[in-house]
């Protein structure tokens, strides 16, 4: 019988991260200061987050960075994750491709979140820290957060776009019942929020609201840190242990990938599985291909622009060198929410410039139709994001079918969709739409950088 399924056992799990910094030949460039124009230290950022992860945000010095105890135990609640040959989607495509996932959705909140929700928490809790906050879209993050928080007995405070709270009850329910304080935002329990909301009583909210207020909250109260669930080079950092583990699952299945995809939204994902396998095309020479999928409606490593640009809509954020669509971006509103970000992160963005890995954006339809192909191959329904590798992969194989190569590829499950199943049914009933993206749309919104 064909092994379909790789698991390691609990003394096989990684007990430490990987720093790609340490290894890049061109570092990424350093954040800058916006007032003072000076590259930023870790000590700036500390007054906002955990000081450990400020540290690792800017350490391009080691390669491997120790987990700490009480998270390598959080892990093993549900790590390792599976590593899956999709064989029924392989025969479905007719491809000679292997093609193999790491399930990601197999854990209390299901997607790759908690894997640095966790350690943010512990950290901030080793701190003395009692209470943390962040801000939410969709609400992968704050789910995963919420649950993190509890985890290591801090309260949490998430701030959630408001539109967002009313159009989808279920994260936020799901929020609660992990003990969080959820806030729609704008709200009035900020300056922030009283603003915008005297400005516009009726502002729908966005992630731009939600981080300026939760960014409020964590400088004004004592024993409070900000959280982030993507973008951030520490984060990428936490998710190395996808790609850590499925280095270890591709040996015991007697492969090594040819081709790694993972979608994109901030990089998160994306560096997590990928890195440690861009670790040998870096030191060794390998020869590995790097994909990351992204909307074609928000489509900022194939069409944006690298420069440096704030990570919010607001602004208040350091100045980040990345390959962005302008802060001011207004994505359309696919149901992807997890990758409507204007930006990539600093890590992913300097890749780029370098030609270590490539982008490709895929239109909303083609998602949801290798979601669709995907559910009824392999039994899974995958988060409206985790799509976007689907399809991309998808692409791939049909390649290798035209051109009879046996490649070996490797996508990230970041997801399941099962919270998502209203995106499903505006597909199923036909009420879905692409999103066309005009170059001057993009040359517009960039030159407002300038202004
Ligand atoms: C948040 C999210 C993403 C996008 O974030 P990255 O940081 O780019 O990984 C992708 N998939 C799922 C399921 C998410 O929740």
């Amino acid at each position: 019988m064909k092994q379909k399924k790789f698991i390691l056992q609990e003394s096989e799990l990684p007990k430490q991260w990987y720093n790609i910094q340490a290894d890049m030949v061109n570092k990424p460039m350093p954040p800058i200061h916006p007032a003072t124009k000076q590259p930023l230290t870790w000590e700036d950022l500390a007054h906002i987050f955990p000081t450990e992860c400020c540290k690792q945000e800017l350490d391009t010095e080691h390669a491997w960075i120790d987990i700490p105890e009480e998270v390598q135990e959080k892990y093993q609640y549900y790590r390792s994750t599976p590593l899956v040959r999709a064989y029924a989607l392989e025969e479905a495509l007719d491809t000679p491709a292997h093609i193999y996932f790491k399930n990601e959705s197999v854990n209390p909140l299901g997607s790759h979140k908690i894997n640095s929700a966790l350690p943010q928490c512990y950290y901030a809790k080793q701190e003395g820290t009692t209470n943390v906050t962040t801000e939410t879209g969709a609400g992968q993050w704050g789910a995963a957060l919420s649950y993190a928080a509890k985890v290591f007995g801090l309260e949490a405070a998430v701030y959630q776009v408001k539109i967002t709270m009313q159009q989808k009850p279920y994260r936020s329910l799901i929020m609660r019942t992990f003990g969080a304080a959820v806030t729609g935002s704008p709200s009035m329990s900020t300056r922030a929020g009283k603003d915008i909301i005297t400005r516009d009583p009726i502002h729908p909210g966005s992630l731009g609201t939600a981080i300026s207020e939760a960014v409020e909250l964590a400088t004004t109260t004592p024993n409070c840190k900000y959280t982030l669930g993507s973008v951030l080079n520490h984060v990428a950092l936490h998710q190395s242990i996808i790609g850590l583990e499925a280095e270890k699952q591709m040996q015991m299945a007697g492969e090594y990938p040819d081709m790694v995809i993972a979608c994109f939204g901030g990089g998160s994902n994306f560096g997590g599985i990928a890195f440690p396998f861009m670790r040998h095309n870096i030191l060794e020479g390998k020869q590995t291909e790097f994909i990351a999928a992204e909307p074609a409606s928000c489509p900022k490593l194939t069409r944006g622009q690298f420069r440096y640009d704030f990570g919010d809509e607001a602004g208040y954020t350091p100045l980040l060198p990345m390959y962005t669509l302008g802060h001011n971006f207004k994505p359309a509103n696919i149901h992807a929410g997890g990758l409507r970000y204007h930006g990539a992160g600093m890590i992913v963005s300097q890749l780029l410039k370098d030609g270590l890995m490539r982008g490709v954006d895929i239109p909303q339809l083609e998602t949801f139709e290798a979601g669709i192909l995907f559910s009824r191959t392999e039994g899974i329904i995958p988060a409206p994001e985790s799509c976007h590798a689907i399809a991309a992969t998808i692409r791939e194989a049909k390649k290798c079918k035209e051109t009879g190569e046996q490649k070996v590829i490797l996508f990230n499950l970041s997801g399941h969709g099962l919270i998502d199943m209203p995106s499903y049914d505006a597909y199923l009933n036909g009420d879905l739409r692409n999103y066309e993206l005009p170059d001057e749309v993009i040359a517009k919104n960039l030159a407002e950088l300038n202004s």
